[in-house]
Order: structure tokens, then sequence, then C-alpha cells
């Protein structure tokens, strides 16, 4: 490919990642744009560099999606190195000691119903969670960049890395009917440009046919990050964060998507909030537990 042209594509690519607003007509063009372009040009694996073979990809099965490209941006070397959680806590998704059969069927197969000693102990506004990978190298570098330094990119490569594993386990089942990404406070909002949690639902949405919903519920308190304080600050940071504005949640089955479970009092405060505005069941979808 000539390099003008290459060139050109990369800058596309670049603004694109850049810029999420899309509240212009010209940063809209160049989304889809950029849409268009990662189905056309070669993928380069963003750990290792190498291209990537473009028929790879995390799926299995043949997901036919018009709307979503499926190639991955990680060579399957580097996919094959991720730091997949091989057993877990069937409610709240703690990493469990014991180990066995550890292929994706027995880990997104939830129903033999292992708990951690907490979930044993007291009850949780979530029917399960689903966070496939530990909060290690590389999912943390994934994530850092996404949030810190507005990699976009890295958002679609783990929406499609957790959909992998969501579209094994709800193969059978019951799938929620909204996603909701856990919200951020307006000035985080302005200040970041994006919310990682709504971005990774992206591509999740399209996938599973699960449409988002982000505009009934709001982070109504600026809390600190929860990054900056200890266990305990974190409780009260969070207590009361949350808000539903309208009462459309009655009876419905939701999906909460956070990037990573740390303590899990954030994932819990929003729960509660959800389960008090009428939702019926809560299944919690994060990439990565800490
Ligand atoms: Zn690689
Ligand atoms: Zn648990």
């Amino acid at each position: 490919m000539p390099t003008v042209i290459k060139t050109v594509c990369f800058v596309i690519l670049k603004i694109a990642n850049m810029d999420c607003y899309c509240t212009t007509i010209f940063t809209k063009v160049i989304y889809y744009m950029s849409n268009w372009l990662q189905l056309i040009l070669p993928n380069i694996c963003v750990l290792c560099g190498n291209r990537c073979n473009k028929q790879q990809s995390v799926f299995n099965e043949n997901y036919e999606n018009n709307q979503v490209s499926l190639a991955l941006d990680l060579c399957s070397a580097c996919q094959q190195e991720l730091p997949v959680i091989k057993s877990a806590c069937a409610q709240c998704a703690a990493p469990l000691p014991i180990q066995y059969n550890s292929n994706i069927e027995t880990i997104t197969n939830t129903s033999k119903k292992i708990l951690c000693g907490a979930c044993l102990k007291i009850s949780q506004p979530f029917a399960k969670t689903i966070a496939p990978y530990f909060y290690h190298t590389p999912i943390d570098h994934l994530i850092a960049q996404l949030k810190f330094q507005k990699q976009l990119v890295y958002a679609r490569i783990l929406g499609l890395l957790l959909a992998n594993f969501l579209l094994h386990h709800y193969k059978n089942r019951d799938t929620p009917q909204i996603i909701i990404p856990i919200p951020l406070h307006k000035y985080r909002l302005k200040e970041r440009g994006f919310n990682q949690s709504l971005e990774i639902a992206k591509p999740i949405s399209k996938l599973l046919n699960i449409p988002i919903n982000i505009q009934d519920c709001i982070r109504s308190k600026n809390t600190e990050p929860q990054s900056r304080l200890h266990a305990k600050e974190r409780q009260n940071n969070i207590h009361n964060a949350f808000s539903v504005t309208k009462k459309s949640l009655t009876g419905k089955y939701v999906a909460v998507i956070d990037d990573v479970i740390t303590t899990g009092y954030t994932r819990k405060e929003f729960c509660t909030c959800l389960q008090r505005a009428g939702a019926c069941k809560i299944d919690v979808w994060a990439c990565a537990h800490a």
C-alpha cells in the first residue's frame, strides 16, 4: 500500500481513538471511517507488534454480525498468555484456590455454584459475576491505557475478550434485557472524555444483541477515585453515590458492566441502587478481578 494512503489511514485511526465524543459531523465521519479501515487494514498485535491473522479471533463459533469487526488486534500467542482465572466464586467471581478442569466451558459454567466464604455468609444484590481475567499483565496494562491514555481501541479488545466468555456462558441461558455500564460522575466524564465501561459495553451489546441503557442511572456523588483510597475508605466513599432517574427498571433483568472488580464496593453499591429501583435480577460483567 502506498505510504501516503498508509499515513492517511493511520491519522484517521489515531483521531478516532483520541476523540470519542462524536459530537461533530467531522468526528462522526472519522469514527465510521475508522471502523471500515479496521476491516481493511492488517491487524497488528497491540502487545507484541506482530501481525495478526484476520481469520483468527477469540470466537470459536461463527458469529455473523456485520456491525462488529471480530478481528482482535491480539496475536494468538499473546491471547494464550492472557491471565484467565481458572477457578472463581460463582457469585462474586473472586478467584478461588481450587483448580479444576480449566477450559472455557467450566470457567463460564457457574451452575456448579462454587461460592467463596463471603458469598456464603452474606446475601449479595447480584446473582452472579463474570470476570474472566486476573487484573495482571497485560490486562491491567490494557485497562490503564484505556482509562488514562485514552486508548479507545483497548476498550474494543477488552469488550471482545469478555464477550467471548459471555457468549459461552449464556448459550443455553436467558440473557439480561439491558446492559448498564457503571456511570461516571459528569465532572469525571468531562475530564476523561468517555466512560470506559460504556466503551467496553459497546461491542458486547452488538454481539449479544442487548441494548445499552445510559440514560436512567447516574453517579450523583462526585466520589474520589477508589484506586486512591484504602479498602475501608472506599466503602464510605461510594456510599449513596448512584441514583436512578427513571422508574424504568421495574422487573428488568439487568447486566452491569465494569472494567475491573477490586474491593467490590462499587459493584455492591450500584447493584443495590438498581435493586431498589426494581431490577429483578442483576448479573455483573467485568474484564478482570483483582
Ligand atoms: Zn502479540
Ligand atoms: Zn463470592
